[in-house]
């Protein structure tokens, strides 16, 4: 009988089990794959600092990987661009993130798992979680096909966007608000990259059907995707993903340059469908963690930082539950609450860019201070503990500009902004 058993072992997972051991409670961890695997979710928030630190693993992270300094955003039709540095954030004590290859990420933090005591057993996928009133049962299929049954006080699910649980009990809502679906994505070598202390920059390009990522790492890959607006894959309909990704680069200036001396290292993939919630991240003995729980549009790079945070409040929550021997639902809303704190302050600032005005002030907020301290702290991931801007946030960007005189109005817009205003 384990104190808490759970399921995925990325990073909502794996800090989960990690934060529990150093409790010291009995954890056993089950991940479906072996790692290192390939995933998405390349580029981190400063604000994991705090975390790699708490877990042991900060000086070896900052060995491995480049460093980020800031997000730099530049738009694909007008050429015009701003780089938000982490240094200008209101709260500047962490000037930078970094950018890693996840399937050695996942790796690092999962044996750190292992590391502190936690049973891990990789290549073993739960199929099902029967919850009894006095512990649950969890049954799992080994590498070699075995099923068997282990039981804990608690369960967590970290599946990710699997969401084993919210699938399961219905709980599952799609975010309307946005008006992206489908992602492509690679790796290249040798693709262009900004100069000395910039090289580590994430570079978001906005062009009128939807954004790029480009995420540098340490040497010479660079991981490089495509998200579409709707209306853009409508319109190109039976194309398959390679024909979406070239046919975009074949479109446009910037990405060309930038693959100029390029050489693609990995097939083109691709993904969609991601914005949604769970209903509720909790109930009577389990908990749900990181993207299993709620995943927000990828443009501001939040995951894996929301996937940690989650795994560490989740930790504190079932130690308190474990210490109490108190399991049910009701006790757990504190977690969520605290989760919500987080992933609805970034959740504004992905619905202020794709329904509001947020696009073009990306690119033209260099004459706001105030302004781009507040969006550097929120890119940051300055969103955990309560501060006064937060409340401004809420209330939307458009307090900080007059936005009439904001200049590429009509052209930062997306596509259906654009329909909308011309109705
Ligand atoms: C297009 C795109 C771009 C993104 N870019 C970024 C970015 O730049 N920065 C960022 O921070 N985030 C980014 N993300 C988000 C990021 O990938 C996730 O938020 C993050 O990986 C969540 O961590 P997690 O531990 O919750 O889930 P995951 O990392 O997905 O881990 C879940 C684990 O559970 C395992 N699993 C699933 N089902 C089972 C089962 N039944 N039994 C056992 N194991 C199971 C899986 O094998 C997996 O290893 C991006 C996402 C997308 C789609």
């Amino acid at each position: 009988m384990y104190d808490v058993v759970i399921a995925g072992g990325g990073p909502a997972g794996s800090s989960a089990a990690s934060y529990l051991r150093l409790k010291n409670r009995r954890v056993l961890l089950l991940e479906r794959e072996r790692f290192p695997r390939f995933h998405l979710g390349e580029s981190l928030l400063p604000f994991g600092i705090d975390l790699f630190r708490e877990l042991g693993v900060f000086e070896e992270i900052d060995r491995r990987y480049i460093h980020k300094p800031g997000a730099r955003f530049l738009h694909e039709e007008s050429g015009a661009s701003f780089t938000f540095y982490f240094d200008r954030a209101i709260d500047p004590g962490r000037p930078y993130a970094y950018q890693v290859p996840r399937a050695d990420f996942d790796k690092l933090l999962l044996d750190n798992s292992g590391r502190l005591g936690a049973e891990v057993r990789q290549e073993t996928t739960v199929r099902k979680v029967i919850r009894h009133t006095d512990r649950v049962e969890v049954v799992a299929r080994g590498s070699d096909g075995t099923e068997y049954a282990v039981e804990a006080s608690m369960f967590v699910d970290a599946t990710g966007r699997d969401a084993l649980l919210a699938t399961e009990l219905g709980l599952k809502v799609p975010d309307g608000g946005i008006t992206t679906n489908v992602a492509c994505f690679t790796h290249f070598e040798n693709a262009l990259r900004q100069e000395g202390s910039d090289e580590g920059n994430f570079t978001g390009i906005l062009f009128d059907g939807g954004w790029w990522w480009f995420i540098p790492f340490k040497g010479n890959i660079t991981s490089v995707g495509v998200v579409f607006e709707k209306e853009y894959t409508m319109a190109r309909r039976g194309k398959t993903p390679q024909e979406l990704f070239e046919g975009a680069v074949a479109e446009q200036r910037e990405i060309k340059k930038i693959l100029a001396h390029a050489t693609r290292v990995r097939p083109i993939d691709t993904t969609g469908n991601w914005s949604y919630r769970s209903k509720c991240f909790h109930g009577d003995r389990y908990l749900i963690v990181g993207d299993a729980a709620a995943f927000i549009d990828p443009l501001f790079s939040t995951g894996v930082l929301m996937a940690m945070a989650g795994g560490k409040f989740a930790a504190e929550a079932i130690d308190t539950a474990l210490t109490a021997g108190d399991f049910r639902s009701d006790r757990f809303a504190d977690y969520q609450e605290r989760c919500l704190a987080g992933a609805d302050l970034f959740k504004k600032l992905v619905h202020e860019f794709y329904g509001e005005d947020l696009r073009r002030l990306l690119i033209h907020s260099g004459d706001n201070p105030t302004m781009v301290s507040i969006i550097v702290s929120l890119l940051a991931g300055d969103v955990y503990k309560k501060a006064v801007w937060q409340s401004a946030v809420s209330a939307g960007f458009s307090q900080f500009a007059d936005l009439s005189r904001v200049p590429g109005q009509r052209r930062v817009r997306t596509i259906r902004q654009n329909k909308d205003a011309a109705k």
